[in-house]
């Protein structure tokens, strides 16, 4: 009895642990320029090397953190993004979707 508890135990921590890290490695995959639809949109992790002769809407100062389809947390480093379902965009990065947040 005091065997199988033990069992149960460290199976149950264990199973919680792959929980956790899968959860936190989903968290933390960030959109790619390179990624097409990304590439599309001609998003850059760093708003200062946005197109400005493609994109000529960008503007200094734009950047994710500030753009209505942002949903990271306020001052974070990166975030979910509504245009990149399960992936997160840096906060200082841009693409041609920018939205000024009201
Ligand atoms: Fe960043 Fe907004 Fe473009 Fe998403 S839509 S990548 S938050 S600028």
């Amino acid at each position: 009895m005091k065997h199988s508890r033990r069992q149960f135990i460290i199976l149950s921590t264990t199973g919680a642990t792959a929980l956790l890290l899968n959860s936190k490695v989903q968290a933390q995959t960030m959109v790619s320029p390179s990624d097409p639809e990304a590439a599309a949109l001609g998003f850059v992790s760093d708003a200062s090397k946005a197109n400005k002769a493609k994109y000529p809407q960008y503007a200094a100062g734009q950047k994710c953190g500030s753009c209505v389809l942002y949903q990271g947390a306020a001052g974070s480093a990166d975030g979910p993004c509504g245009l990149f379902p399960g992936k997160h965009v840096p906060s200082n990065g841009w693409c041609s979707g920018y939205t000024k947040k009201s």
